[in-house]
């Protein structure tokens, strides 16, 4: 036996033994002393003018491998909101129980408050207290203020890097947090990749309510998320990973899971999923449905139309016999040109549509998951092609949109998307076949908090075939800063000095300016 392993064995058996003489001493001693059930931190989302949802959720052992945090039966939770730091001028307070059948997670609702300002809240339970968040309400409706600050991000595998993007977030101090999807991945890289940062809780793909539970618990043990939840409120919409890879509504990537099957999976997901962010009651899931698309507004300068990019989907397109995966398929694809296949479904469509024509915000911000822009690649035999997982493969929705969008002559909207881990700026174009076609939208596309972004080179070489596109850089992690007035709307591309580091810093990779009126981001 190696002597390390004997080494390991005597100090086992002395900490054996220890606990054995110590008894019941031991266990009297955890009982008046539990641990602090906070270790998950805070996070606030949904901002209206009135209010917020403030949000924890109790774990004093946040990866018990029973996914219940290391707590039994429902607990008092004490919650307060002021308007200072210090939580001495107290504006609404109350008390709820945690419910163990949503993992102790706690949703409050806060409404009553003035608009346009921050407050600050805590939690306490079982003797322990929270730390102390700052949310901050919307202007009142229809009122235009100065301006709006906000940053979106997408895509953190925790395995790929520390989330020193999010800690600059969180130091910017935004109005406004959106995660764009992929906020957790669901699977874990093999022993031998190199250079990963560190581990998942698991190895093995997470498929039930317990190992999704851990992993956005594990993901919020992390302090720079910690932070930048604790530093403004969110909104976040989901993409493929808080499930599993490329699923599509009831289908999964494997063409040998049943639906049935795949929406079991994908209920422990979605609860999970709502567990973990700080939402509304009425994103609270019924099985495997949870209404996630919605609009917020911010008074009259911005309204966010938030899209549910992966629920109600067609099945994935030019799909194969053994597999559903994403790939790039050939321009013949039938798929790529069937008008009834739908990204968003009818009810969120016909949704969407309503809402360009009923939109008066100066901005109107579209937050969705993925790449609008018909971005032309080559597949790996050197044909041209499009990629079947993204807006290519429901193009069908994408001209209904686009279509919607031009005809309500809704004013500067500008599309946010993730996934594609690499930034970019794109116009959104009335007609992509014709190169000269009006830009009706901007599209900005954010990096990946970690994610590994696609080749560089290979991207590049196709941008002469896709002159819509203004900006494309996939080598550099990060996310997109924003600033909003009247007259224009400034995005900053972020990035981080080295995602392995857990020190990293942060620079202006390239800022762009959309003029009122004028759709297209211009680099400045
Ligand atoms: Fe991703
Ligand atoms: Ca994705």
């Amino acid at each position: 036996m190696p002597i390390q392993s004997l080494v390991d064995r005597r100090t086992l058996i002395g900490w054996t033994a220890a606990l054995a003489a110590g008894g019941l001493g031991l266990s009297q001693a955890r009982a008046a002393a539990p641990a602090n059930p906070f270790q998950l931190g805070v996070a606030s989302g949904e901002p209206a003018s009135d209010g917020f949802v403030i949000w924890t959720r109790l774990a004093p052992q946040p990866l018990a491998p029973d996914g219940r945090g290391g707590l039994g039966g429902s607990l008092p939770v004490r919650w307060e909101v002021a308007t200072d730091e210090a939580m001495r001028d107290v504006m609404a307070r109350g008390e709820v129980s945690s419910d163990p059948a949503f993992a102790h997670a706690i949703h409050v609702e806060v409404a009553g408050l003035q608009p346009n300002r921050p407050y600050w809240y805590r939690f306490s339970a079982q003797g322990f207290t929270s730390p102390v968040g700052r949310a901050r309400t919307a202007p009142a409706p229809g009122i235009m203020t100065d301006r709006l600050r906000f940053s979106f991000a997408s895509c953190s595998h925790w395995e790929l890097g520390f989330f020193s993007a999010y800690r600059h977030m969180a130091a910017e101090n935004p109005d406004l947090v959106l995660f764009l999807g992929d906020y957790i991945y669901e699977y874990s890289y093999a022993a031998d990749r190199a250079g990963l940062a560190r581990r998942h809780d698991r190895a093995e793909e997470i498929a039930d309510l317990p190992a999704y539970r851990n992993r956005y618990a594990l993901y919020h043990t992390d302090p720079d998320l910690q932070a930048l939840h604790a530093a403004a409120p969110c909104i976040a919409t989901w993409d493929d990973h808080e499930v599993q890879n490329d699923y599509s509504n009831q289908w999964s990537q494997n063409t040998d899971a049943t639906p049935q099957a795949f929406l079991r999976r994908r209920a422990a997901a979605y609860q999970a999923f709502y567990e973990h962010m700080p939402l509304r009651r009425a994103a609270r899931p019924a099985g495997p449905i949870l209404n996630l698309y919605r609009r917020l507004a911010y008074g009259g300068l911005a309204e966010f139309t938030v899209l549910d990019g992966r629920q109600y989907r067609s099945i994935q397109p030019c799909a194969t016999p053994t597999s559903r995966r994403g790939h790039v398929a050939p321009l013949t694809c039938a798929d790529f040109t069937d008008d009834n296949r739908s990204m968003l479904g009818t009810q969120q469509e016909a949704w969407l549509y309503q809402g360009f024509s009923d939109a008066r915000a100066r901005w109107n911000i579209v937050a969705q998951d993925l790449l609008v822009a018909p971005f032309l690649q080559k597949a790996p035999d050197g044909s041209v092609g499009l990629y079947t997982d993204g807006w290519e493969g429901y193009a069908g929705n994408r001209t209904r949109m686009l279509q919607a969008l031009s005809d309500s002559r809704m004013r500067n909207p500008v599309f946010l998307g993730g996934d594609i881990h690499s930034f970019w700026a794109t116009d959104l174009k009335a007609d992509f076949s014709k190169p000269d076609s009006p830009t009706i939208a901007t599209e900005l596309v954010g990096s990946s908090i970690t994610s590994d972004g696609p080749s560089y080179e290979d991207f590049s070489a196709m941008l002469p075939q896709n002159p819509f596109v203004r900006y494309f850089e996939s080598r550099q992690r990060g996310y997109v800063s924003m600033e909003i007035d009247s007259q224009h709307a400034r995005a900053d591309f972020r990035v981080i000095s080295d995602r392995n580091d857990p020190k990293a810093s942060v620079s202006t990779l390239k800022s762009f300016i959309i003029e009122d009126g004028k759709p297209g981001a211009v680099a400045v």
